[in-house]
């Protein structure tokens, strides 16, 4: 049998609508770009995927638009005519072609994982290796700013059955004012929630020092990303009742050992994009389990096929302590599937379809490619 190989990539960029600005240290987003790719194969399969940021370039060094050159120019000429049935060696050779490029590069892997999955009819977990589980837990990111609004929020979620785990984007104000805002949500929620905490960097080790031991008063159980450096987040390790989780400075399988080594995290924010891809996300998971480091299945807020191809990943995961937050589709105004997802009693069902178990409603998708089908004119 000939194998599949890649015919065609097309590439386009979907501007989508946020439910409410969501506000980060770094940044506040009022809509969501989705870089959206499409592989074509030889045997008439098409793989989906996807690459998002978090906030454009607010929150790393690629962005939406980036990534799209970033195939259309260079990745993109190099697969084609390619066996895209060796999606490993494929990448690792991609690899050699196009330096970092994380985020573009998995969106290529997942299509590709996408594609495989169809044409041997299953679900892309079980080219991962098969699902441990058939659904993960969601938490839900308070982050509109106003301590009262988020308190709202929070109780309509746990109302609804949607999410009782709740993460706060703080570190944009005076400390006081965050561990304040912290308290009061935990207060709120009381027993009916876990409330956690992002800094995304924002802090120095010697505020990082003096705000964690009243966020532990406060009831917060983690701490993401304090601080900007590796060896900072090391040294604070181990000195308060809370875990310490690494996102940021987690940039791959190579990252991911460095911080083992020097024990510098209690949990690792695992994202498929920011480690290059599902496989280096899967290494970077052993690395964790190796060195004892707990498992925390991360979000750049992506739309639903990043999500998916996430979900995909984490229900394979021996270990996944602290659940995930892949509650990113939910954070947009439009419906971009043909079938919604299913967030249900606290937990996203990983789909059981060939490939990412999705469909695009390709109606919807023009409707919000920029300079697409639909562009206003006068
Ligand atoms: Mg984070």
């Amino acid at each position: 049998m000939n194998p599949a190989t890649i015919e065609r990539i097309e590439t386009r960029l979907v501007d989508l609508p946020t439910i409410r600005p969501h506000k980060l240290s770094v940044a506040t987003m009022h809509g969501q770009t989705l870089m959206l790719v499409k592989i074509y194969c030889s045997d008439g399969i098409v793989g989906i995927g996807e690459g998002t940021t978090i906030a454009g370039m607010a929150y790393g060094p690629e962005s939406p638009e980036a990534m799209k050159l970033a195939i259309d120019a260079y990745l993109a000429p190099a697969m084609v005519g390619k066996d895209a049935t060796r999606i490993q060696a494929l990448m690792a050779w991609l690899g050699k072609l196009v330096k970092v490029n994380h985020f573009a590069k998995c969106a290529l892997e997942t299509a590709l994982l996408d594609a495989h999955g169809k044409r041997v009819g299953v679900p892309v977990s079980d080219l991962l290796g098969g699902r441990r589980r058939e659904r993960l837990p969601v938490a839900w990111t308070l982050a509109s700013g106003d301590t009262a609004k988020d308190i709202a929020e929070a109780q309509t979620l746990l109302d609804m059955r949607r999410h009782k785990v709740f993460k706060l984007k703080i570190g944009a104000r005076e400390l006081e004012t965050d561990i304040r805002h912290v308290a009061e949500i935990k207060r709120a929620v009381g027993d009916q929630a876990a409330v956690r905490v992002d800094v995304n960097m924002a802090w120095s080790e010697t505020q990082a020092a003096w705000a964690i031991p009243a966020l532990a008063d406060a009831g917060c159980e983690l701490v993401e990303q304090p601080v900007a450096s590796a060896a900072a987040l090391a040294r604070l390790m181990r000195r308060f009742p809370v875990a310490l989780m690494a996102d940021e400075i987690l940039q791959g399988p190579e990252s991911a050992f460095e911080i083992a080594k020097n024990e510098g995290a209690d949990v690792f924010a695992i994202k498929i994009e920011q480690s290059g891809g599902l496989f280096a996300a899967q290494r970077v998971a052993a690395i964790a389990d190796a060195a004892g480091i707990e498992l925390y299945g991360g979000t750049m807020l992506e739309g639903a096929v990043c999500t998916i191809a996430s979900a995909h990943l984490f229900a394979s995961f021996a270990n996944l302590q602290w659940g995930t937050e892949l509650f990113g589709p939910l954070l947009i105004t439009e419906e971009i599937l043909t079938t919604p997802l299913d967030y249900s009693d606290f937990e996203l069902t990983v789909p059981n379809g060939p490939g990412l178990g999705i469909e695009l409603d390709e109606d919807k998708v023009r409707r919000f490619t920029r300079d697409g089908l639909m562009k206003v004119t006068k």
